[in-house]
């Protein structure tokens, strides 16, 4: 595989009619230099400074049924023309949003418990209701769908989707042609490190993303391969994203 085979990162900018990328290349060895660290270390909480493993944050999680996940590698430059590289790991990794030394997610994570808490737990009440045959079950059925609905729109909007163009936007903007906003849309590693990167002022030079873990049930995820970016949840939005990134 020669570097120009890597899969991009890339979205259309309505803006500019036109699609925005970004190669991997300049973050390969960076991700190579993380699988190593994933492979020797076997955890996540390597660059905590703290040297006793969290059992939590073991890369055994990623050999359970749990399955492997997405990481990834942002290459960037700082004001100094020094190279900073961000890491990130798509989604949550064991139920951690956060994780010290990885991207944060694209939201408050306190504000996002403070919603999903209380939420998830009527709704978890009102499915053993249902289980139980208490009340009219359609009725329940139908409350805990709507209540499932309002939650699931109350953390979308926690989302700020960022550009380096300085612009926000609301996560939902990006999919108001599709069939709703996709499960884990602003999750994955390339929305997260380039939110980190905007955030940090980096100049981008490179974004690469690779599965670490167990192969997936469909057999389209391997460990070690470099994927591009997903055109469901993350091309809507990388457009806007990377619009105004001075590597262009
Ligand atoms: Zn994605
Ligand atoms: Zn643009």
């Amino acid at each position: 595989m020669t570097a120009s085979d890597f899969p991009i990162s890339s979205g259309w900018c309505r803006k500019c009619q036109t699609q925005h990328q970004l190669g991997p290349e300049a973050a390969i060895t960076s991700a190579r230099e993380l699988m190593a660290e994933l492979a020797n270390t076997q955890r996540i909480d390597y660059l905590t400074g703290n040297s006793t493993a969290d059992p939590q944050f073991s890369t055994a999680y990623l050999e359970s049924e749990a399955l492997g996940q997405m990481f990834g590698v942002l290459a960037g430059e700082d004001a100094q023309g020094r190279i900073v590289v961000l890491r990130a790991f798509s989604c949550q990794y064991n139920a951690h949003w956060q994780v010290e030394g990885w991207a944060p997610p694209l939201f408050d994570v306190a504000e996002y418990e403070r919603i999903m808490v209380p939420g998830d737990r009527r709704i978890k009440a009102l499915g053993r209701d249902i289980e139980d045959g208490r009340g009219d079950v359609i009725r329940l059925k139908q409350e805990r769908r709507l209540l499932s609905r309002s939650l699931m729109k109350q953390l979308h909007d926690l989302y700020e989707v960022v550009g380096f163009s300085g612009e926000t936007r609301p996560l939902a903007s990006f999919f108001e042609h599709t069939n709703g906003i996709p499960t884990g849309a602003g999750d994955c590693c390339a929305p997260k490190l380039l939110n980190q990167a905007i955030r940090q002022n980096l100049r981008p030079l490179g974004l690469a993303e690779f599965y670490w873990g167990r192969t997936n049930r469909s057999g389209t995820r391997q460990q070690g391969h470099f994927y591009g970016s997903c055109a469901d949840k993350c091309q809507p939005m990388l457009g806007f994203m990377l619009c105004g990134a001075a590597h262009e």
